[in-house]
């Protein structure tokens, strides 16, 4: 038995047959054609398919996952990833369904790209055999996962852990997602350079002013690259302990490029933690690196599918688990009322948060088939 995983990112389109030991058997892979059509981007998924299907391995599958670049929307199955322009509300897992070599009964599993990092940091990284535990990707973006309870939890739409738009300043800078004084206007990578940039902070000759530039500024004592850095950790423990506090976790876990920063972001990151995280069920949760780091959207997009197809009947690929239920079958049907607040029941197939599913739906319909 073998689990499929694509991860859609915006420079690359890869692919994996991945076994239950979380060990990559077969690998496929394409640039991602960002600028171009969707049919060409389609085309590009499409031959990773084409490649791990003439695999020997691929008739063991028994479910696919697909991690993409975000916002994603499990409830129509659409992606529509910000560096990825032609897809919007691009009918993903509709699309990944009718390639030809797909067996029957197989239902792509969609998530966002941070919930399928946090599905395989829980699998095989940091969070092995935590029950509660938020799991975040800082980079160029500031993404986020959690596993309650156990469980992955995904949320209605598959955004649940959207940690980097969590406001932490209330009249701060304004973010690109519309808000401000976000987590991620302060401690992404392209923030943290910005930042540094604008307090004087130049990089070496030759260098690009980079976080990775700024982290390196850090480590040789540099006063405002230092000060660059602990901004980015006092917004991230900000929305860390605002999580904490909501959910009560056990672990967080820190991946993504800003986190190679090593002590030069952790160090004062467990220290602003401290001044946030104050009540006593809050207090003290560990904040540890990611393990995994290449493979991770693979890992977790293999992770996710099987965790949300377990139990799900072979012969009918409808709705059996909570977290997949919400995918519509082929038909798009019933979302299309567009009024939120009376098209709310029988929509989807959710018991939750079906009111929510609606009003989403009316706003954000699957593209006409
Ligand atoms: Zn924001």
């Amino acid at each position: 038995m073998v689990y499929g995983a694509l991860d859609i990112g915006g420079t690359k389109i890869a692919g994996a047959l991945v076994d239950t030991a979380g060990r990559l058997v077969a690998r496929g892979r394409r640039a991602t054609p960002a600028r171009g059509s969707a049919d060409e981007l389609m085309a590009a998924v499409d031959a990773v398919l084409d490649e791990l299907s003439a695999h020997p391995e691929w008739s063991g599958l028994s479910c696919l996952g697909i991690g993409s670049a975000g916002p994603v929307d499990t409830v129509t199955g659409s992606v529509s990833p910000v560096n990825i322009p032609s897809w919007r509300a691009f009918p993903l897992v509709e699309r990944v369904r009718a390639h030809p070599g797909l067996p029957p009964g197989i239902r792509p599993v969609l998530v966002g790209d941070a919930v399928a990092m946090t599905a395989a940091e829980h699998w095989k990284g940091a969070a092995r055999g935590v029950d509660n535990a938020l799991c975040m990707v800082v980079s160029t973006g500031v993404g986020g996962g959690l596993v309650l309870n156990g469980s992955l939890h995904a949320g209605i739409s598959g955004n649940a852990g959207h940690i980097g738009h969590i406001t932490v300043e209330q009249d701060g800078p304004l973010c690109p997602c519309g808000a401000r004084g976000c987590v991620e206007r302060f401690a992404s990578g392209t923030s943290i350079a910005a930042h540094a940039l604008e307090s004087g902070w130049a990089p070496p000759a030759g260098t690009a002013p980079t976080a990775a530039a700024v982290a390196a500024s850090a480590r040789e004592g540099d006063a405002r690259a230092l000060a660059a850095y602990d901004r980015a950790a006092k917004a991230l423990a900000a929305g860390i302990a605002a999580t904490i506090t909501l959910v009560e976790l056990e672990l967080v876990v820190i991946g993504g490029g800003v986190a190679q920063a090593g002590e030069t972001l952790f160090g004062p990151l467990r220290r602003h933690l401290g001044g946030y995280a104050v009540l006593d069920f809050a207090r003290d949760v560990p904040v540890v690196p990611a393990e995994l780091a290449l493979d991770a959207g693979l890992i977790g997009a293999a992770a996710a599918a099987a965790a949300m197809t377990a139990g799900t009947p072979k012969t009918d690929g409808s709705a059996s688990t909570p977290t997949t239920a919400g995918t519509p079958t082929t038909d798009g049907s019933a979302t299309t009322g567009g009024t939120p607040t009376t098209a709310g029941t029988a929509t989807t197939t959710t018991t939750a948060g079906g009111d929510a599913a609606a009003g989403r739906g009316a706003r954000e319909l699957p593209a006409a088939s």
